[in-house]
């Protein structure tokens, strides 16, 4: 046996994962396909009880996590959740961190592997895990050309996870009826905060990324309300010049 527990996946949650489990004292090894952590980030906004969670990791200097994260990143009062136009007011709960942290989730990251890495906790980058099987006492994976076997496996392998296909659980979700767009830019000016704006024509927001940079996001009106098979034709088209496909979704707010 390779170890007590096998991670697929080393995003923030394969990482965090092993992190707590190390910690725990569980041997634990965490497998990610890719090589290199890209510096492309979903999440940018951590929020109080995520920032708790990381307060349970020390690096051997005795720095926590979570403060290292605080360091780099840029408080906000308060913020939106999924675009919705009423407010989470972070200064209100009852915890140390009362206020949205801005950070890329690279970062996050880059912190939860440097803690791996002092640690000496296993992460296999590069390594794809293509195949699962299990009997009463242990899992297998083939992990690029070789097997490892474990006590346990954790499926933290993303939103098409295998772990989750092997393990025959279902995944319930609703089809797609919309289409974002995202777009991490340099910025000539700073901004302080997120800024939401909504009209008829659809919502953007802006919210800073740090060193100069900000994010800008939103959907056009006339991009939500679609059928699932409207979203891939639309997800193949460029963002502007692509003439009225859509339609307008009444929920959206003006
Ligand atoms: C545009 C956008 C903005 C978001 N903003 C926020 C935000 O502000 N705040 C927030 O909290 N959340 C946000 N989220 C959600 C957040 O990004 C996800 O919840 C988070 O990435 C989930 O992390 P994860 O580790 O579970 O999965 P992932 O980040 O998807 O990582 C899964 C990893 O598994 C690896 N992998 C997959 N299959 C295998 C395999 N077979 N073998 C080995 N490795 C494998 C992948 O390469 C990947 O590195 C946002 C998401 C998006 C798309």
């Amino acid at each position: 046996m390779t170890a007590d527990v096998i991670v697929v996946g080393g995003g923030p949650v394969g990482l965090l994962t092993a992190g707590l489990l190390d910690a725990a004292g569980t041997g634990v090894e965490v497998f990610e396909r890719n090589r290199e952590f890209d510096r492309y980030s979903k999440g940018i906004h951590l929020h109080p009880r995520s920032l708790e969670v990381l307060t349970l990791l020390e690096t051997g200097d005795g720095r926590r996590l979570s403060d290292i994260l605080v360091a780099q990143g840029m408080r906000v009062p308060s913020a939106h959740f999924a675009a919705l136009e009423a407010k989470l007011a972070y200064g209100e709960l009852d915890t140390p961190f009362p206020f949205g942290l801005m950070v890329p989730q690279w970062k996050t990251r880059e912190v939860l592997a440097e803690y791996l890495r002092e640690r000496g906790v296993p992460v296999h980058y590069g390594v794809e895990i293509t195949e699962i099987g299990q009997t009463e006492d242990e899992v297998t994976v083939r992990a690029g050309a070789g097997l490892h076997t474990a006590r346990y496996l954790v499926g933290a392998d993303g939103a098409r996870s295998l772990v989750r296909t092997a393990a025959g659980i279902p995944f319930p979700g609703s089809d797609p009826t919309m289409v974002s767009f995202v777009a991490d830019v340099p910025a000539a000016e700073p901004v302080d905060g997120l800024r939401y704006f909504w009209s008829d024509a659809g919502y953007t927001g802006v919210m800073p990324l740090g060193e100069n940079g900000i994010r800008v996001f939103g959907a056009e009106a006339s991009d939500t309300g679609l059928t699932p098979g409207e979203v891939r034709r639309r997800q193949r088209q460029p963002l502007c010049g692509r003439g009225s496909a859509g339609r307008a979704h009444p929920d959206l707010r003006t």
